[in-house]
């Protein structure tokens, strides 16, 4: 059997526009490719994609594969996973790269199986061993407590990786490559399920996953009315709120702002911890934030291990000092 050989991500869409993560696969592929010194494929799968083909190109790929199918419209893991199993040993890549979205973390086990190959879910980081030239895969374990470093001798070597950990190359429309057109070959008497509705999260101001501020909450803000000054400087500084369980556990906020290991996972510029103790499981959430910053009325608060600048206070009177200080500051 021949060498499976190249980079290959599979390319994710939301709302008709490639998905971020997209942008980012292909920036942590362009790198994986060049240190192998083999090539960086992307598909395009779904219906209408293939429109996007010259943004893959510019940012990163090689070569582009299209498959562009009505059926192919929505996620199903039906069909999908049929196609992508079908193209994954036609092209026979040395690395399959996808995204640790809805649709990547439904997608690549079941594929891996397929596959009859190995998968680590949830990598932040992806590296070529200079020895072995095996991908080392690196994720978070023990809800964010311990990394750990892992190889895959089968192949393809297949990895979802988490949204905002790797960066995009700089965009570069002049970059050339090859557009190939697939066929889908869906076979609609194997798909078991359908999408019948979509309810769209209700989001004022910027989403949590997307935010580059990230002002968090915990049990010790205290109430739902309590959340009003995370409000206030999350919109001064163009961010979102988020909270630890018991704030949503507590109806004080809706379930969609948690964040940590049952929550959603953030990566912001800034992340606030405010009145949060720092447990295992909320850090899994957050602790690929740049800088930290916590306000908690106790010195030994496990949150100020992680973070980066800490104030020991009430936040209720340390908040609105905060804020004033950043009103004067923004109004220059
Ligand atoms: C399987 C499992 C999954 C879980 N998933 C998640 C998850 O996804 N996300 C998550 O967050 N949790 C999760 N949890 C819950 C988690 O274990 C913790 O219980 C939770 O994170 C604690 O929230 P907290 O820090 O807000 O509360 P606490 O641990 O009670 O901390 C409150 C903090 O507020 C401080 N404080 C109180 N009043 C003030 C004040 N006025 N000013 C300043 N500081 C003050 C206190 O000193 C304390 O440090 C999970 C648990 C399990 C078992």
């Amino acid at each position: 059997m021949a060498e499976n050989k190249g980079v290959l991500t599979c390319s994710e869409f939301m709302e008709g526009r490639l998905a971020s993560i997209s942008l980012e696969l292909l920036g942590i592929g362009r790198k994986l490719a060049d240190d192998l010194e083999q090539e960086l494929a992307t598909i395009l799968i779904g219906s209408g994609v293939a429109d996007a083909a010259k943004e893959v190109i510019a940012f990163g790929a090689d070569k582009v594969y299209v498959i562009d199918d009505p059926l192919l419209k929505d996620y199903q893991s039906d069909c999908y996973v049929a196609v992508m199993e079908r193209v994954s040993k036609e092209l026979a890549p040395n690395i399959l790269l996808m995204g640790q979205t809805s649709m990547g973390r439904d997608l690549a086990p079941r594929l891996a199986f397929r596959l009859e190959t190995g998968l680590s879910m949830d990598c932040v980081e992806l590296s070529i061993d200079p020895e072995t030239k095996l991908m080392v895969q690196t994720r978070p374990v023990y809800g964010g407590n311990a990394m750990a470093a892992m190889v895959c001798e089968s192949s393809p070597q297949m990895a979802t990786v988490r949204t905002k950990s790797m960066s995009p190359i700089e965009r570069n429309d002049s970059r050339k490559g090859e557009v190939i057109i697939l066929e889908a070959k869906v076979d609609p008497s194997i798909i078991r399920s359908k999408v019948i509705d979509r309810v769209k999260e209700e989001v004022v101001g910027v989403k949590l996953e997307d935010a580059d501020v990230v002002v968090c909450g915990g049990r010790g803000i205290g109430s739902a009315e309590g959340f009003d000054p995370l409000q206030e400087l999350a919109k001064l500084l163009g961010g979102a709120v988020g909270a630890t369980r018991p704030p949503c556990d507590n109806n004080w906020v809706p379930a969609t702002w948690q964040v940590g290991l049952t929550g959603k996972v953030i990566t912001p510029t800034l992340y606030f911890g405010i009145a949060l103790s720092g447990s295992s499981q909320h850090l899994a959430g957050c602790s690929g934030s740049k800088s930290i910053i916590a306000i908690n009325k106790d010195p030994e608060a496990n949150i100020f291990k992680v973070a980066h600048y800490g104030v020991v206070g009430d936040y209720k009177k340390v908040l609105p000092t905060f804020i004033d200080k950043c009103k004067e500051l923004l109004a220059g």
